[in-house]
This record gives C-alpha cells, sequence and structure tokens, in this order.
C-alpha cells in the first residue's frame, strides 16, 4: 500500500465524494480529494439546497394572502431578489466550509483543482502541475444541466445553474422540460412573481410519477397562475433588440419572455478526466459504467452518484459512498440498494411519493387496492385557499404489502421520509390499519382509509 502516495483519492468534493474520503480518512486511510469548483457539489451549491432556500422565499406570498382569514392585516409586501441572492449565497459558502473541513477534520488532505486521470493509479492535480499516485480511485464528478445545442437560439438560454445567479428577477419566463427542476423552478419563479411558462413535449408533466399527483398538481398550477403547455416544444429562440427573448413554440405561438430555461435533464461530468487513458468504460450516455458494487471495468478504480447515472438523488450518492467505503475497505462487499427510494418534488403543492404507482402496480399485480383521499388542508378552512390535499395508497390485495404511497400537499415530502420505512419493510395495510392516528394531522388520512376507493383486477378498474 505504501507505494502509492494515497490509499484513496477521490475526483470531486460533491456528496458522494466528500461522503467517501470523510468516512475513509476517519478509518486512517492516506486519503486526497480533488474539487475544481467548490465543495459540495450540485447539491449544497446549486441544486437541492439553494433551490430550497428558493421554494421558501416563493411561498410568502401564499402565507401572507392565508394570514387574512386568520385575523392578520399585512402591509403591501416588498421582494428584494439580491436580498435573497446574497443571503442564500452566504449560506452556501457556510456549508461549503463546513464540508471542506469535514474532510479536513478526519484526517483528509483536500485540492482545490481539476484532478485528471493518467493512468490506472495515477492522478495530475492541474493547478499544482503534479501528479499524485493512489491505491484505489473513486470518481465522483457528477452531472451537469444538459444543453440543447438543436434549437436554434439554445445560447441565449440559461439553465438551474444561471437561474441561482441572475442579476435581476426576469418579469416573464418560459421553462422547458417536465421533470424535477423544471416543476420546482416554474413554482419558485411564480411565486416570486414571474409571469411563468411551463413547456413540456409529453402528455403530462413529472412523467415518472403517480398520474393521479401529476393532473393534480398540474391543475393546481394551472390555477395559481402558471400556465403550463403540454406537447409542446420550443422550435427556436430569437433575442429582440429590447434584449427581450421571442420562443416560438410548437403550434407557432411567440412567446415573449426575459428568460427561457433549459430543464431536460443532466449529463454526467466525464469530459476530459482521462477515462481513456485509464481504460474505463462509459456508456451511451457518457456515464461511467459500474458493476453492482460501483466498481468501474478496472478493478482499482470506482464510480458513484451522478456520474454513474444510476439515480440522480443526493441521498443515493451518498449510500453509494458508504456501500463503496464497506466494500473496498472493511471487507464486507455491499451493493447500493435501488429499490424504493423514497423522494419528493418541491412543487406547490409539495410531491412526496415512495414506491410502485398505481400504473406500475397493475402490471405488476394481478389485483391492487387504491385508496385514495382528497380534501382541504385545515389549514386552508380559514385562509379559503381552495387548494385540495391527495393521499393515495397502492395495495396489494393478495399479500395486503402496502406497494405505494402518494401524496400532494403541504408536508409531503416529510411524510415521504416518514413512509419509506414501512414500504421498504414491506409493510401490509392491515399495519396501517392497526396504527392510531395522529389528530388533528393531515397524515391520518394515511392511517383511516379503511376502505378501497376502488380495485384494478387483471388492468380492469371496479368501483
Ligand atoms: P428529469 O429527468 O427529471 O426531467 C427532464 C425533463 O426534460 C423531462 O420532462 C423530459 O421529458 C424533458 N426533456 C428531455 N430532453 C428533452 C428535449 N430534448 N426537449 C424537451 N424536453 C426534454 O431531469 P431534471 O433536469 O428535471 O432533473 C435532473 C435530475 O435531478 C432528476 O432526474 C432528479 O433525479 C434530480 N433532481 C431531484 C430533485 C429532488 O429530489 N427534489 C430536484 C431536482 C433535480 P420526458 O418526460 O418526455 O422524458
Amino acid at each position: 500500500m505504501a507505494a502509492y502516495d494515497y490509499d484513496l483519492f477521490v475526483i470531486g468534493g460533491g456528496s458522494g465524494g466528500v461522503r467517501a474520503a470523510r468516512v475513509a480518512a476517519a478509518l486512517g486511510k492516506r486519503v486526497g480529494i480533488a474539487e475544481e469548483y467548490r465543495f459540495g457539489g450540485t447539491c449544497v451549491i446549486r441544486g437541492c439546497v439553494p433551490k430550497k432556500l428558493f421554494v421558501y422565499a416563493s411561498q410568502f406570498p401564499e402565507h401572507f394572502e392565508d394570514a387574512a382569514g386568520y385575523g392578520w392585516t399585512v402591509p403591501q409586501a416588498r421582494f428584494d431578489w439580491p436580498t435573497l441572492i446574497a443571503n442564500k449565497d452566504r449560506e452556501i459558502a457556510r456549508l461549503e466550509g463546513i464540508y471542506r473541513n469535514n474532510v479536513q477534520g478526519a484526517g483528509g488532505e483536500t485540492f482545490q483543482t481539476r484532478a485528471v486521470l493518467v493512468d490506472r493509479h495515477t492522478v495530475r492535480l492541474e493547478a499544482e502541475g503534479r501528479t499524485i499516485t493512489a491505491d484505489q480511485i473513486l470518481v465522483a464528478t457528477g452531472g451537469r444541466p444538459a444543453l440543447h445545442p438543436a434549437l436554434p437560439g439554445h445560447e441565449h438560454c440559461i439553465t438551474s445553474n444561471e437561474a441561482f445567479h441572475l442579476a435581476e428577477l426576469p418579469k416573464a419566463i418560459m421553462i422547458e422540460g417536465g421533470g424535477y427542476i423544471a416543476v420546482e423552478f416554474a413554482n419558485i419563479f411564480h411565486g416570486l412573481g414571474v409571469a411563468t411558462t411551463l413547456v413540456y413535449r409529453g402528455t403530462e408533466i413529472l412523467s415518472r410519477f403517480d398520474m393521479d399527483l401529476r393532473r393534480t398538481l398540474h391543475e393546481t398550477m394551472e390555477t395559481k397562475g402558471i400556465r403550463i403547455l403540454c406537447h409542446s416544444i420550443s422550435e427556436k429562440v430569437e433575442k429582440r433588440p429590447d434584449g427581450r427573448l421571442d420562443v416560438t413554440v410548437t403550434g407557432g405561438e411567440v412567446l415573449t419572455v426575459d428568460q427561457v430555461m433549459l430543464a431536460i435533464g443532466r449529463t454526467p461530468n466525464t469530459e476530459g478526466l482521462g477515462l481513456e487513458a485509464a481504460g474505463i468504460e462509459t456508456g451511451v450516455t457518457g456515464a461511467i459504467e459500474v458493476d453492482a458494487y460501483s466498481r468501474t471495468n478496472i478493478d482499482n478504480i470506482w464510480a458513484i452518484g451522478d456520474v454513474t447515472n444510476r439515480v440522480q438523488l443526493t441521498p443515493v450518492a451518498i449510500h453509494e459512498a458508504m456501500c463503496f467505503i464497506e466494500t473496498a475497505f472493511k471487507d464486507n462487499p455491499t451493493r447500493p440498494d435501488h429499490e424504493t427510494i423514497a423522494t419528493a418534488v418541491f412543487s406547490q403543492p409539495e410531491i412526496g411519493t415512495v414506491g410502485l404507482s398505481e400504473d406500475e402496480a397493475v402490471k405488476r399485480f394481478d389485483e391492487v387496492e387504491i385508496y385514495r383521499a382528497t380534501f382541504r388542508p385545515m389549514r386552508h378552512t380559514l385562509s379559503g385557499r381552495q387548494e385540495k390535499m391527495l393521499m393515495k395508497l397502492v395495495v396489494d390485495a393478495k399479500s395486503r404489502k402496502v406497494l405505494g404511497a402518494h401524496i400532494l400537499g403541504p408536508d409531503a415530502g416529510e411524510m415521504a421520509q416518514l413512509l419509506g420505512i414501512p414500504i421498504k419493510a414491506e409493510l401490509t395495510k392491515d399495519d396501517f390499519d392497526r396504527t392510531m392516528a395522529v389528530h388533528p394531522t393531515a397524515a391520518e388520512e394515511l392511517v383511516t382509509m379503511y376502505k378501497p376507493t376502488y380495485r384494478v383486477k387483471n388492468g380492469k378498474r371496479i368501483d
């Protein structure tokens, strides 16, 4: 081992890379980690964390409106975008410091540089103009927003990266895509007072989610004032003399906006990493190919997180890092488990979901019971807001196992985290039924829906 400078060298200081470096260092391994931009990666620097801060910012106008029903008179509110950006940046800088310190505190060495593989044991640190050697190498370089070179005028468009640093809040924005990022940002911008249009090529937004949630969220967003065009794409983006943008969408309509944001997926960061020099294979999307233990085709080089394009979620990258540590350093080969991952979309209202959607379940099981409730959350009784909450459990009629839970409404993400436990543990609807409700909460619906709303037998709905 001492033949190499490091036992482990990690390329990429995001959630996955930092976790692996920190834990390996705490085990007494000689660890180095290189990050070319900022420690913390997509999640901390320009993803989950700043996004959630923006979500909070964008919710205040509705809170101000809702306050009236509870007797409050709220004076005319004013919003200052530069204040939000500055405060967000301060918080991100604080978190970045924590990430870096965590590695150093555990005894790891951090490098602020791009790192490139020279061969299977050698890494060049570009900013330092030198190479180091390592016994094990972990690639955790993440991904970046996909660009759209086929779209005429794509150079005028921004992605989520730029959305976190706009000098001015646009008056009108068009967002292309119907996934997590498009939907979350449509709600953020709308909440901040921006005229927002979402343009999605498919039939219904959020293609990987339960159809009930998708439809109900779509309707609710439209009721709030977000324009959603499905079966639509932008065909060209042209800059006008006044600096605004004209976007021609399917059917010929021209939308005049201040910004066009592309949210059409993310691309793994694998270019210029020296993968060819080290002999590492990539797949069709450019992602690094790994086996069930996150090992590449080169047996001392591993890859985790978005660069492998398995499931692009922060907790998944962290889990993959922990499994990598078990496998590589604790003699305990451990495969990451990518089944039944609870997730949230921080739309407004929020989505929290875990397990199979109704459509997936009816394909896999002969008979499925659907328990479904829609109601006005208690908070909205006095506020007068008409928004409905939706809860749905998908149950296998034969085994009684709860296969999926889908929630749309306030705190749905928090509920999904907790529902992840019984659903991962494969508990049954009877276990839910004998669980006492917590009253008065919205979540109590999850344990008080005693009768199926309908069943689906061999693909046919029975009411
Ligand atoms: P998604 O994969 O969620 O969505 C991409 C969207 O872009 C889809 O609606 C897709 O359509 C559409 N699309 C793809 N290519 C084109 C194209 N050429 N023209 C027009 N539309 C196109 O990606 P995101 O960028 O929203 O997010 C990336 C990942 O980041 C997510 O998969 C998620 O894992 C993660 N993320 C998680 C969050 C969370 O946990 N809350 C928040 C934000 C991101 P179609 O449906 O037809 O394929």
